[in-house]
């Protein structure tokens, strides 16, 4: 139930590798990522609201150190109380405190069976609050996935299908065939009663790897959608509770707008991406994009939430930092980061705001 790699592989090679085994490994980001930059970012994906982040799922790591010192941070045990928790100080560092060789991985059986149900809403919010309500039945979803009517549309137009361009709302229910079908029918109930409608199923195999792949390429469907623009996308993460408040109000926002704006999110976690489309070389699409991303990241901050729930910090979010964790916070940071690395040669810029001092 745990692998070794080194930091390389991509996590759809991996899970290629692992499936004559009966096991795979549950993060999927986005379709080229790494398991060196999945450490990095702390990435997550759709399957976190049921197996947790790249945070839970790394068992051990091996790093070099600016001062050239190799160090595993942890055994190969599958829980350790022995010292500080190494193995977290490295994930999520993006790059920033070492560089990752060697990485041991927690794996998950393959299910028995799982069923992808989807439901169409009136309104997003009816959405979001069957997210919350599914959440709070108790039952194992191990996705549940939101899509806007502007999103189902560019999955339409870029994979010729022909889904009602509504609030949409994918679950995937896993287990024994008994299982996956009683946990179905409490989402479909759940749904009728938050005005649900068109519940569908689908159990082949073929059917729903379609499915979440062209949820996964949503982005791409996006750029198909307005091929000379760029899309700009917004990672913001709230407490499930306050989910169906930030994404209905920055669906109004975003539907305000001039710029094509649409709304993807990992429901079940409380995560909400919005890809905003603007044309570069138009200097007011462009502030009206960072304006747009802004505006979400304040509200998610107002709600307790943080600015990036999976895609990290860069250099893009450092002004926000200070904000969502407060002075203290951060120099504690720059004190970890003095520490391990004097001279800043591992990825300088990155992750902690310039101005914060020791
Ligand atoms: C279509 C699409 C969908 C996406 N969906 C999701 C999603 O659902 N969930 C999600 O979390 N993200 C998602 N992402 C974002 C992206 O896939 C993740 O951030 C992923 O973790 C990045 O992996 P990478 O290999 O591309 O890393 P990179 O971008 O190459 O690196 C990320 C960071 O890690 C550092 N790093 C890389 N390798 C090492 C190493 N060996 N040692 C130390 N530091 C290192 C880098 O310096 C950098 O700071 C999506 C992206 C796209 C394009």
């Amino acid at each position: 139930m745990d692998v070794v790699v080194e930091p390389g592989i991509g996590w759809m090679e991996l899970n290629e590798y692992l499936a004559p085994y009966g096991l795979f490994f549950p993060l999927d980001p986005g379709p080229g990522a790494t398991i060196g930059g999945m450490c990095g970012t702390r990435c997550s994906g759709s399957l976190a609201v049921r197996y947790g982040t790249m945070r839970d799922n790394v068992i051990n790591l091996k790093a070099v150190l600016a001062d050239g010192e190799v160090v595993k941070t942890a055994s190969r045990a599958r829980k350790s109380a022995a010292g500080y928790d190494l193995t977290r100080l490295m994930i999520g560092s993006e790059g920033t405190l070492g560089v990752i060789t060697e990485v041991t991985l927690r794996l998950q059986k393959i299910p028995e069976h799982s069923i992808v149900a989807m439901c169409n809403f009136p309104t997003i919010k009816d959405a979001a609050d069957v997210a919350i309500a599914a959440m709070l039945s108790g039952i194992q979803v191990s996705r549940v996935e939101l899509l806007d009517e502007v999103q189902v549309k560019a999955i339409n137009l870029a994979n010729g299908k022909d889904l009602p361009e509504f609030p949409t709302l994918m679950f995937e229910l896993i287990g024994t065939e008994a299982y996956t079908r009683e946990q179905t029918h409490i989402v479909q109930k759940i749904a009728s009663e938050h005005n649900g409608s068109d519940f569908v199923f689908a159990e082949d195999k073929e059917a729903k790897k379609e499915l979440w792949k062209i949820r996964k390429e949503a982005l791409y469907a996006c750029l198909a959608m307005a091929p000379n623009c760029e899309a700009m996308t917004t990672d913001v993460c709230v407490p499930l509770s306050h989910l169906a408040e930030l994404i209905s109000k920055s669906k109004q926002e975003l539907d305000a707008s001039p710029l094509l704006c649409t709304v993807i999110a990992h429901a079940g976690d409380g995560n909400f991406h919005t890809v905003i489309l603007f044309n570069p070389e138009d200097e007011g699409q462009r502030k009206e994009a960072e304006r747009l991303n802004n505006f979400m990241v304040h509200a998610a901050l107002s709600m307790e939430g943080t600015c990036t729930g999976e895609h990290g910090v860069g250099t893009g979010k450092l002004k926000y930092l200070e904000k969502e964790l407060g002075t203290a916070n951060l120099r504690t940071m720059r004190k970890i980061k003095a520490a391990l690395d004097p001279n800043g040669i591992m990825n300088p810029g990155k992750l902690i705001p310039p101005h914060v001092c020791l």
